[in-house]
């Protein structure tokens, strides 16, 4: 299973990718995160993430399965088309953790 610590992936500021050629992923990344946390804490989202694999080099058509491990804080997707599929921790308090919105009051 690919386990990413997105932290890993980004600038100083947390806000951006460390590296250009990471732009997409952790844009994606960022969509899954954003998405994950929103649906855990209870505001409404709009519909999942597309998968952004590129298999045989046509873009592949599924919508994600994303869900959230709260025992471990690991959230993982996986494309039923393409059966691309992935974990990733260390996004909790970066900008796309929706689930700031219901703990502000503790900050
Ligand atoms: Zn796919």
């Amino acid at each position: 299973m690919w386990v990413i610590d997105i932290r890993h992936w980004l600038n100083e500021t947390m806000s951006g990718p460390a590296v250009p050629r990471l732009r997409l992923k952790v844009k994606k990344l960022g969509e899954i995160i954003a998405y994950a946390t929103s649906r855990k804490c209870g505001v409404g989202t709009d519909s999942a993430p597309k998968c952004w694999r590129r298999p045989g080099r046509k873009p592949c058509a599924g919508t994600l399965d994303i869900g959230l491990d709260t025992s471990t804080n690991r959230i993982f997707w996986r494309c039923p088309v393409c059966e691309d599929e992935g974990v990733v921790c260390g996004w909790e308090g970066l900008i796309w953790d929706m689930s700031d919105i219901s703990s502000d009051v503790y900050q």
